[in-house]
C-alpha cells in the first residue's frame, strides 16, 4: 500500500489515533460546513422502487455529502485516475463526494427499514431520509423493523428526534450483538478523543429509545429476519457490521451497508479502505469477498454509499472490478 503524502499523514495521525472508529459524522460536519457556505440548502428526497421476486424495496435517498479524498488509505494519483476513468467518475481526490442511501423492504405483511440516513445538522445536503419515505407512501408508524447495518451516525440520524423521541414508533431495532457491544463500550468510549466521543453519544442516543425490546443478532452467523430476507456478518468496517440478503422467486439482491464508500475507486482498487474501517485487512477481506459473490453469482447489490438509487451490479475488469448500475425494474 502507497504510503500517504506528507500532508495526509496530519489528519491520518488524528484518525489513527482515534481508532477511526466513528470519525465520519466529524469529517462530514466539517468538510460539507466549508463546501456549503453561503450555498443554499440542497436536500433532495428521491425514491426507486423494484421487485426482488416477491419482495418489494425502495431506495430512499438521504442525501450526499463531501468528504477530503485522504480518508481513502492508498489512494495513488495515478492509480485513481485510471479506476475514476474505468467507473465513468469525475476524478476529483481533493472532494470525494457520496451518497448516502438507505432501503425499505415490505415483504408479506413486515416492513423493515434498513438505516435512517444521517441529519441536516451534518450537511444542509442530508436528511432527507424522511421526506423519501413520505414520497414512498411510507407512514413512519407502519414500520415494524429497524434493521441496522451498523451504528455510525450516517446511518442512525433518522431514527430519534432531537427530544429523543423516537421517529419510527412501532419499530423493533434489529442489529448485531458486537455492534450492541460495540457503541456501548465503556472502556473503549474512554479513550476516545472528545470529538469521537461525540459521535459516539450521538449514536448512543439515537439507539437509546429503542433498546428496551430490541433483538441482538448472532455477528457469528447468518440470521433470517423474515422468510427471504438474512442478515449477514460482513466484519471490517465496524466489529457488528452486518447486511442483507434478499432472495425470492430466483431473484437475489445483496445490500452491503457500508462495503464501498467511494464507487469511483474501490471497484477498482478493493484495497484501498476508507479510514474509518475500524479493521482494515477484514474490511478488505470483506469487500473482496463480496465483490466475488457479487461478480461470480451475477446477483444484484445495493448500498448505503453506492451512486443513489446504489441498485446495480459488479463485474469483473482486468484484475479488478467494475460497477454497472441496474437497468430500471417496470414491473407493478
Ligand atoms: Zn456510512
Amino acid at each position: 500500500m502507497t504510503q500517504p503524502a506528507l500532508s495526509r499523514r496530519s489528519l491520518l495521525a488524528s484518525l489513527a489515533a482515534a481508532p477511526a472508529l466513528l470519525a465520519l459524522p466529524s469529517l462530514i460536519r466539517s468538510s460539507s460546513a466549508e463546501a456549503a457556505e453561503g450555498a443554499p440548502a440542497n436536500k433532495q428526497s428521491a425514491v426507486i422502487r423494484r421487485r426482488v421476486g416477491d419482495i418489494e424495496l425502495f431506495a430512499l435517498a438521504d442525501g450526499f455529502s463531501t468528504l477530503p479524498g485522504q480518508v481513502l488509505l492508498g489512494l495513488e494519483d495515478e492509480a485513481a485516475q485510471e479506476a475514476a476513468r474505468i467507473a465513468h467518475k469525475p476524478h476529483d481526490p481533493a472532494a470525494l463526494t457520496i451518497s448516502i442511501n438507505t432501503y425499505l423492504i415490505r415483504s408479506g405483511d413486515r416492513l423493515i427499514a434498513v438505516d435512517t440516513g444521517a441529519t441536516s445538522a451534518m450537511a444542509p445536503t442530508l436528511g432527507a431520509w424522511r421526506d423519501s419515505l413520505a414520497e414512498a407512501g411510507i407512514a413512519p408508524q407502519d414500520v415494524d423493523t429497524l434493521f441496522l447495518t451498523h451504528a455510525h451516525a450516517d446511518h442512525v440520524g433518522g431514527m430519534t428526534d432531537a427530544s429523543g423521541a423516537r421517529l419510527l414508533p412501532n419499530a423493533q431495532l434489529v442489529l448485531a450483538d458486537a455492534e450492541w457491544a460495540f457503541t456501548h463500550d465503556d472502556a473503549l468510549f474512554a479513550s476516545l478523543p472528545a470529538d469521537i466521543q461525540g459521535n459516539f453519544r450521538f449514536s448512543r442516543a439515537q439507539l437509546a429509545p429503542y433498546a428496551e425490546g430490541r433483538k441482538e443478532l448472532a455477528m457469528a452467523r447468518e440470521s433470517e429476519i423474515t422468510p427471504g430476507v438474512t442478515a449477514l456478518p460482513m466484519p471490517g468496517h465496524t466489529p457488528g457490521h452486518m447486511g442483507l440478503r434478499l432472495d425470492s422467486q430466483g431473484e437475489v439482491l445483496l445490500i452491503w451497508g457500508d462495503v464501498v464508500h467511494a464507487p469511483a475507486y474501490q471497484f477498482s482498487r478493493p484495497d484501498w479502505s476508507i479510514a474509518f474501517d475500524a479493521d482494515i485487512p477484514a474490511a478488505i477481506a470483506t469487500r473482496q469477498r463480496f465483490f466475488d459473490m457479487a461478480a461470480t453469482d451475477d446477483v444484484m447489490v445495493a448500498g448505503m454509499h453506492l451512486d443513489f438509487p446504489a441498485l446495480g451490479f459488479v463485474e469483473r475488469h482486468g484484475n479488478a472490478y467494475r460497477y454497472l448500475a441496474a437497468p430500471p425494474d417496470f414491473r407493478a
